[in-house]
């Protein structure tokens, strides 16, 4: 058992001298870390991982020390305690794990290169530098980096470099930061730069495997974003440049390192002329969320990872803040509705999930609490509340007087609400603990009864979950008056209904805007009364309604069945929240037929009659000045006409393809992976998955790449499942990043299912293995559970997943997915033979 003490306790460095030594032919590197500091014990304790640790001196002189590899420690013992200069002779191995300092590899014209990259949130710059690895320890560092060096190599850092000497590069010396946010990398780079208004030198950096152009947005998007930040938090930027780079191998989607962000390529360099909107608002998204965190998170960051909400839900929040002022015509706000939203309210609503801010100590735990559902979407949601709650204008009091006060330092989320609480006037805290302390999130009830319209909440659960008396204060955005602000009891009586009815003039509604965490039942009076003014109802509404509806029938509230014949009625929306809200309750419909059945057919064409009037309306190729809704609506309804058989939207594709056939990548890109998918689909042969397979080997642009592995893996030959699934092991083809999205496809094909849950049992080990010691490790079990729905694969899920529940890192995901798969099964089991009816009686 670990010994969990902060190192900070026994030594509290001030500034760091680093020298790296890294040698890309021996895969080695090897370094001297010079701490200066202040010793609190003469034990003290300093982080190291994977490390060879070869003389360690103290103020000049050779001191006793031994490695604890089990802590991820060197144990110093000093002579005295105070002022102390720490130099650790160390060694250690350049890994492929996309963690610590690591390897990148690309190909131009088909030569193999390489970029050496670092990536070390959450604990692994241990694994670069012998460091007190926790971020309260912050300090200043001078970086000097050593390597093999070629002409036409490029190095970055967090500052500038100041000198070469003898080979190695020396960078300025950094601001007081943490050990998490530092980096490094270099290589054979292009880039793009530019400054903003004040004065701070923005780039864009890649491989040179991608063409020029393909780095223009990017800067365009971060200079704005970085412009905006300043005049929002009234703070200046507080370094000299911001770098965004794109390192072809990379774990998460993006990590914040101050004046130094690193991206997955497919999250910064994009072809400007044919990618599908959706993309570039998330490519934008992602860069103002790693630029919201060079002040919140990098200036002032949390003390201990258990408020790691506190960067993580406020950047997330803020990626729409941002991206709303500098781009107002793409309506961000509506992918928070259609993306965030139900993802927190899904995962949120099983029991056993964890609260936004959760106690966590060891490290191979703090990698697990990045619940993106929770810490991200749920936590925006949560700021989002309090934003509509206090007001722009107070936001920006608030957070101004928070960087000032904490600025180069650390905080807690109190410190958060009470900056918010004085610029406000508002008891922040109080409203907002409840939401993040307690797991869950709360159905509010609205019914009348014996004439009285009275509101009641309760924990929502989908599956079982045991009623621990929780509530919440809930922001209630009634469109009625007599409904309070906040719902602080369990119940509310708000008077007469029928008089308030009548006064009003509207039915009765709760959180108009859709920005508070919980969901509405309507009893059937308010419930029909909403639905027979439907056409009052705005998208961001509409949309509420099939969300709350679907959460309601997953959680058995209500039956699906009972939602089956409402959708319809939402089928001609020009509303891309809408349609998005429909498709994925239609999508849920999936799990209730068998392959091959008569119900299946009946699902096909209840699918054809929702989409058949928007794809005559659209039509397959996008037209010169039509809306964002349009764009973003017209991939929605023609996967519908596809999954139909639809055989006029078949044909349609199936010449989208045929002309295009000399040069795929350009097909417009909002609607190539459906034409690829359906050729795979519906004209496959062992010839076309091979010029697939080529183009994906071959192509640098990811959007392109993402479509190729959809269109392969969809194919229903067992010969050529077999064949991607030999493809998993070999990075050259698959990068380890990828394989995720690979596994998911095969998984989620009913032909290619088997052989995808066979391959990750037989080879649970090489998962482990390769990407073990990363966040993204657990994922493949959500994965699983987000697809699996009869109740033999709960018995092989069970049977495969619970002798390892006690896996550091994975104890809450294998627990939780347990659940979700029983869950979806017993749904099934009690209600396929009246959705199937329902459905039937739709399309009769
Ligand atoms: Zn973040």
């Amino acid at each position: 058992m670990a010994e969990l003490t902060h190192f900070y306790e026994t030594f509290q460095p001030s500034h760091y001298d680093i020298f790296i030594d890294i040698n890309r032919a021996t895969k080695q590197i090897k370094g001297t870390s010079t701490i200066t500091g202040d010793a609190k014990t003469q034990s003290i304790a300093i982080h190291q991982k994977y490390m060879t640790i070869s003389a360690v001196k103290a103020d000049g002189v050779a001191v006793p020390f031994k490695t604890d590899d089990a802590n991820e420690a060197i144990r110093i013992d000093l002579s005295k305690t105070g002022d102390t200069t720490l130099a650790i002779d160390y060694s250690a191995p350049l890994t492929d794990s996309m963690m610590g300092i690591y390897p990148s590899y690309y190909e131009v014209n088909g030569e193999k290169k390489q970029i050496i990259g670092t990536q070390f949130e959450t604990t692994a710059a241990r694994q670069a530098f012998p460091s007190v690895d926790e971020p309260e320890a912050k300090a200043t560092f001078d970086l000097a980096i050593k390597f093999d060096e070629h002409a036409g190599e490029t190095i970055i850092s967090n500052m500038p470099e100041v000198k070469t000497e003898n080979g190695v590069h020396y960078f300025d010396t950094t601001v007081r930061m943490s050990t998490y946010l530092i980096a490094f990398a270099f290589g054979e780079l292009q880039s793009k730069l530019t400054t903003t208004k004040s004065g701070v030198k923005v780039g864009v950096f890649a491989t040179k495997a991608h063409q020029a152009n393909e780095l223009d947005f990017a800067l365009d998007i971060a200079k704005r974003s970085i412009e905006f930040y300043e005049d929002f938090y009234q703070t200046p930027y507080p370094l000299p440049h911001s770098w965004q780079l794109a390192l072809p191998d990379f774990s998460a989607g993006a990590m914040e390192n101050w004046g130094l962000v690193t991206y997955r390529e497919a999250y910064l360099v994009l072809d400007p002329d044919n990618t599908a909107l959706d993309m570039k608002q998330r490519v934008a998204t992602v860069i103002a969320h790693e630029l919201a965190h060079q002040w919140f998170g990098d200036l002032v960051t949390m003390k201990w990872w258990d408020d790691l909400w506190l960067n993580e839900s406020f950047a997330n929040m803020m990626e729409y803040v941002a991206i709303d002022a500098i781009q107002p015509d793409w309506h961000i706000w509506e992918a928070f509705q259609t993306g965030e939203a139900p993802m927190a309210l899904q995962r949120d609503a099983t029991d056993g999930v964890q609260s936004v801010h959760v106690q966590v100590e060891d490290p191979a735990e703090i990698d697990a609490i990045f619940d993106s559902a929770i810490v991200y979407a749920k936590g925006a949601r949560m700021l989002v509340m309090v934003r509509a709650l206090i007001g722009d204008d107070a936001l920006r009091k608030g957070l101004k007087a928070y960087f000032d006060a904490h600025k180069f330092g650390n905080a807690k989320g109190a410190d958060l609400w009470s900056a918010l609480g004085q610029a406000s006037g508002m008891d922040v805290g109080a409203i907002m603990n409840s939401w993040l302390e307690q797991p869950g999130y709360p159905v509010v009830s609205a019914s009348v009864v014996a004439g009285k319209l009275t509101l009641t909440q309760e924990q929502f659960f989908i599956g079982d979950g045991k009623d621990a008396g929780r509530q919440w204060q809930i922001p209630l955005n009634s469109n009625y008056e007599a409904a309070p602000e906040l719902l602080t009891d369990k119940v509310v009586t708000l008077g007469d209904y029928d008089a308030l009815r009548s006064a009003s003039g509207e039915p009765f509604r709760l959180n108009v805007g859709n920005n508070s965490h919980f969901i509405v039942k309507y009893d059937d009076t308010l419930l029909q009364d909403i639905l027979a003014n439907f056409t009052e109802l705005n998208a961001i509404a509409q949309l509420q309604l099939l969300q709350d509806l679907r959460l309601l029938a997953d959680g058995r509230q209500i039956s699906y069945a009972s939602v089956v014949p409402l959708l319809p009625r939402f089928a001609d929306s020009t509303s891309t929240p809408v349609n998005t809200a429909l498709y994925t309750v239609a999508h849920n419909l999936l799990k209730f037929v068998q392959p091959g059945s008569s119900e299946e057919q009946n699902l096909r064409a209840f699918y054809d009659k929702l989409s058949a009037q928007q794809v005559t309306r659209l039509g397959w190729l996008p037209r010169a000045g039509e809306s964002n809704d349009d764009q973003l609506t017209r991939p929605y309804v023609l996967s519908a006409a596809l999954y139909a058989k639809n055989p006029k939207a078949i044909a349609a594709a199936h010449d989208l393809f045929t002309q295009n056939s000399a040069n795929l990548a350009a097909l417009s890109a909002d609607i190539r992976v459906l034409v690829l998918r359906n050729e795979v689909k519906n004209y496959g042969s062992a010839d076309l998955f091979e010029k697939l397979l080529t183009a994906y080997r071959q192509t640098s642009d990811a959007s392109y790449k993402a479509d190729l592995s959809a269109a392969l893996t969809s194919t229903s030959d067992a010969s050529l499942i077999a064949k991607i699934i030999a493809k998993f092991e070999d990075a050259e083809t698959i990068k380890p990043q990828d394989l995720r999205a690979w596994y998911r496809g095969v998984l989620s094909n009913d032909d290619g299912q088997q052989a995808a849950w066979d391959w990750l049992r037989d080879d649970w080990q090489w998962l482990e293995d390769t990407v073990g010691g990363d966040m993204e490790f657990s994922t493949y079990i959500t994965v699983t559970s987000g697809i699996f729905h009869t109740a033999s694969r709960l018995a092989e899920f069970k049977a495969f997943f619970e002798p390892k529940v006690n896996t550091p890192g994975l104890t809450r995901e294998i627990t939780m997915d347990t659940k979700i798969v029983a869950t979806r099964v017993d749904l099934v089991e009690a209600e396929k033979d009246a959705v199937n009816a329902a459905i039937a009686e739709t399309v009769k």
